[in-house]
């Protein structure tokens, strides 16, 4: 899968964050355990600096969550170079949801590997500065307003769902828009630990679950937010 990103010069932002500190990140999250190169590619490629307020801009390259507003973050790296990686391992996902935009840096990553995305927020102002992200970066992502637990019915089967917000317990509307040899990856647990559990769905329907790793996300929560 190749990047499908059309990246000006002002779009990279090459000046303010520099090719080396982005090189650095890279070789962090190879360090902690990533190994594919598609994702590590696709992580060097993308301007995470754009999907987080300028004046965080000069951190945007840390492998931490930083804050989007209304209380979310945007994801830590390692955490989305991890989930991408698990819908990439043995499987080419074409028809990919993403429950979470957020600042819509995940959804971007998987837009950049060739992945037909659709994702849905539940808090209508994150979703429009992600949308305005997108279209600057000619990226055709498709999103909703919408409470994702939900998913996206009228879209499904997916060949991946990628949940970026702990719940309690998996939910089963989800598990149904997954296809046969489908992946889902999703953080379960409590407020304060969760588990980033990946499920594979068997040609006879039957799940396999694996546990990644421990992992802190913001909660899934119900209810639309203008
Ligand atoms: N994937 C995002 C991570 C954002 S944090 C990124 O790359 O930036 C998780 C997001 O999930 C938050 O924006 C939060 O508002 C959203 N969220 C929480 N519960 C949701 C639900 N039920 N439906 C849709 N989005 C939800």
């Amino acid at each position: 899968m190749t990047a499908r990103l059309r990246l000006q010069p002002e779009a990279i932002g090459m000046g303010m964050t520099s090719q080396r500190v982005r090189d650095r990140l890279i070789e962090r999250l190879r360090g902690n355990g990533i190994r594919d190169e598609r994702v590590l590619n696709a992580i060097r490629t993308v301007p995470r600096h754009l999907y987080v307020d300028e004046a965080l801009a000069t951190r945007a390259y840390e492998d931490t969550a930083l804050p989007i507003g209304h209380g979310q973050t945007i994801s830590q790296p390692w955490v989305v170079a991890k989930m991408t990686e698990a819908i990439l391992d043995g499987a080419s996902p074409k028809k990919v949801l993403e429950v979470g935009t957020g600042s819509g840096y995940q959804a971007t990553i998987l837009a950049a590997l060739g992945m037909e995305v659709y994702t849905v927020e539940r808090i209508g102002e994150l979703l429009r500065t992600a949308r305005k992200r997108f279209r600057s970066l000619g990226l055709n992502v498709r999103s909703k307003h919408d409470d994702g637990r939900i998913g996206w019915p009228e879209e499904g089967p997916f060949d991946a769902i990628v949940v970026t917000a702990g719940a309690p317990a998996l939910v089963d509307a989800l598990k149904d828009q997954l296809g046969p040899g489908g992946t889902l990856v999703a953080p379960v647990g409590n407020a304060s630990s969760q588990s980033l559990l990946k499920l594979r769905k068997q040609d006879d329907g039957s799940i396999e679950q694996t546990d990644l790793a421990p992992v802190v996300f913001v909660p899934l929560l119900s209810g639309l937010v203008d």
